[in-house]
C-alpha cells in the first residue's frame, strides 16, 4: 500500500483519516497529534537518497493522485468520444473548482482577504474539494508557511529548490513534517465549514471531484463515462497542474515591481493559467488584499468574482491595500533599480578621493604642457578631450592654467548639464583652499542637496547639482 505520513503534503485524502492507517510510516510523523510519534526516529528525508532506498522517498499515494489518475483518464479518453455538452460541462466545472482554489482556498482561508456568507463559504469548501488538493485547513497551514518563510528551507514549497520541485516535486517526495514552519491556523480551525470540511475530506472529494460531474452529464445528456473521464479524472489533473503554477510559475517568471530580495514574480502568463494569482510579487507584499491584479486591465477572474458575489451580497469587508502603500513599495524597488544603473556609471573620482593640489602646483604643470583646467576648484586633465571641444581648441586652451569657473559657467559658455557631468570624469585634484571647499561648505549650510547618497553609499549627483555648476561665479582672471 502506498505508505503515507500524517502531515505531509498529499493532495487528495484527510490527514486524520489516513493517520489511523496502521502502517509503520504513519507513526512517525507529526510530533503534536500522534502520540506514538518518536522525534529521536530518524524521518526518511533525513537519509540521503541512495539506489537502494529511493523508493522509500517517494510518497506514491500522491505519485497516484497526482500523475497515475490522470495518465489513467488519458489512456481511457483515447477510447470515450468527447461530446460538446460534456466539454463545455469540463470548461465551466475548471473554472468553479478553480475559484474553489483561488478565491476560496487561498484569498479566503489561507489570506482571510475578504468575509464570506456561509452558502458562500460552502460552496468555495465544495469546488475546492473538487480540485482535489487537499482539505482548506492542510492547504491553508502550509500556504501560511510558504508566505511567513518563503525561499527559506521552512518554505513547503521553496522554488530554490528547483521549479519543478515547488511545482509537484514537494507533494511527490516526502517531506520532513519538523522542517515546515509553524503557523497559526486557529481561526480555521473555529471555522465549521473548515472543520467540516477536513472531517468528510475524502467523501467530500469523491462526490464534488468525480460524482458531481459525472451525475451532471449522466442525468443530463446520458454520458456517464464521458462527465466521470472528461469532466472529472482531466479536469482535475487541468485544474490541480494549474494551481501548482502559483508556487512554480510564479516564482519563476517575471518582473518584481515591488520588491526583488524574494523570488515572487509577476507575469500575466502565470495569471492566465491560474486565474489571476500571476500578479504574485504584489501578492507577497499585500497578501490580505482580495485582488491580485490592481490595474484594471490585467487578467484577475478571482477578483471579478469575489467582486460580484460582493455585489450579490455573499462576500463582504473585502480588504485593499491604500494605493499610496502600494505606490511606495513600486518608488523604493525604483529607487533600488535607479541606484544599481546609476552606480554602474561613471562619475568621476569622488572627490574626497581626489589629492589636494597648490595653486602654483597646477600653474606649473600647465606651463610645462599639461592640459588641466580648475573649475571651481577642481582640477581636470583635459588632455585627451582638446581636440574634441565642442567650442573649439582654442577656447578650452585659453582657460588651461587659470581659474576657469566663470568661464565655463556662463563667462565665455554657459555649458550644458551633460558638459558638467562629462566634465566631472576628467578630475584629477582639488586646489588646495580653492573654492570647491567653499562652494561645498556653502551648500551644506544652505542645505543643498549636493551630498546625497543611495543607500550604497554611492553619491546621487543631480543634474545641475554638480559640483563644477556655479550659478554666480567670482569674477576670475579667465573670464575678465
Ligand atoms: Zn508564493
Ligand atoms: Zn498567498
Amino acid at each position: 500500500m502506498p505508505s503515507h505520513q500524517k502531515g505531509e503534503g498529499h493532495v487528495a485524502v484527510d490527514p486524520d483519516k489516513l493517520s489511523s492507517i496502521p502502517s509503520a510510516a504513519a507513526k512517525t510523523s507529526e510530533p503534536n497529534r500522534n502520540k506514538s510519534y518518536d522525534p529521536k526516529k530518524t524521518h526518511i528525508t533525513e537519509t540521503p537518497l541512495t539506489r537502494r532506498n529511493w523508493y522509500k522517498h517517494v510518497n506514491w499515494l500522491n505519485v497516484v493522485l497526482i500523475l497515475g489518475i490522470p495518465l489513467t483518464g488519458v489512456v481511457t479518453a483515447l477510447w470515450t468520444p468527447l461530446r460538446l455538452p460534456t466539454f463545455i460541462l469540463a470548461v465551466i466545472y475548471y473554472f468553479w473548482t478553480g475559484l474553489g482554489i483561488t478565491a476560496g482556498y487561498h484569498r479566503l482561508w489561507a489570506h482571510t482577504s475578504y468575509c464570506a456568507t456561509v452558502p458562500l463559504q460552502l460552496f468555495l469548501a465544495a469546488a475546492g474539494a473538487g480540485a482535489v488538493e487537499g482539505s482548506v485547513r492542510w492547504w491553508a497551514r502550509d500556504h501560511r508557511a510558504h508566505h511567513r518563510y518563503t525561499d527559506t528551507d521552512k518554505d513547503p514549497y521553496s522554488v530554490r529548490k528547483g521549479l519543478l520541485y515547488s511545482h509537484f516535486g514537494w507533494m511527490i517526495m516526502k517531506q520532513n513534517p519538523k522542517r515546515i514552519g509553524r503557523t497559526d491556523i486557529s481561526d480555521l480551525n473555529d471555522s465549521w465549514v473548515v472543520k467540516t470540511q477536513h472531517k468528510h475530506y475524502l467523501k467530500w472529494v469523491v462526490f464534488f471531484g468525480l460524482a458531481f460531474p459525472s451525475l451532471i452529464a449522466g442525468l443530463g445528456w446520458g454520458d456517464w463515462l464521458g462527465g466521470f473521464i472528461y469532466a472529472g479524472i482531466l479536469r482535475i489533473f487541468f485544474v490541480q497542474q494549474a494551481t501548482f503554477c502559483v508556487n512554480s510559475l510564479a516564482h519563476w517568471l517575471g518582473d518584481q515591481p515591488f520588491d526583488d530580495r524574494n523570488s515572487p514574480r509577476d507575469h500575466v502568463i502565470t495569471a492566465l493559467v491560474t486565474l489571476g494569482e500571476g500578479y504574485h510579487n504584489f501578492h507577497h507584499e499585500f497578501p490580505s488584499d482580495y485582488r491580485n491584479a490592481i490595474e484594471w486591465h490585467q487578467y484577475d477572474p478571482t477578483k471579478w468574482s469575489i467582486w460580484m458575489w460582493k455585489q450579490l451580497g455573499l462576500a463582504y469587508d473585502l480588504k485593499q491595500f491604500r494605493s499610496n502603500e502600494i505606490e511606495k513599495g513600486r518608488v523604493q524597488q525604483l529607487q533600488k533599480k535607479l541606484d544599481q544603473k546609476r552606480a554602474r556609471l561613471d562619475w568621476g573620482v569622488p572627490l574626497e578621493q581626489l589629492p589636494v593640489m597648490e595653486w602654483d602646483d597646477y600653474v606649473d604643470q600647465c606651463k610645462n604642457g599639461r592640459e588641466l583646467i580648475a573649475v571651481a576648484g577642481v582640477v581636470h586633465d583635459a588632455t585627451d578631450f582638446v581636440k574634441d571641444h565642442p567650442g573649439g581648441k582654442a577656447m578650452i586652451r585659453s582657460g588651461l592654467g587659470k581659474d576657469a569657473t566663470a568661464m565655463f559657467n556662463g563667462g565665455v559658455y554657459l555649458h550644458s548639464n551633460a558638459a558638467h557631468n562629462l566634465l566631472s570624469t576628467m578630475r584629477i585634484g582639488v586646489i588646495r583652499g580653492g573654492c570647491e571647499v567653499e562652494i561645498w561648505k556653502r551648500a551644506q549650510r544652505e542645505n543643498k542637496d549636493i551630498v546625497i547618497k543611495d543607500e550604497a553609499g554611492n553619491r546621487i549627483v543631480r543634474a545641475g547639482n554638480q559640483v563644477t555648476k556655479v550659478v554666480e561665479p567670482p569674477a576670475s582672471a579667465g573670464a575678465a
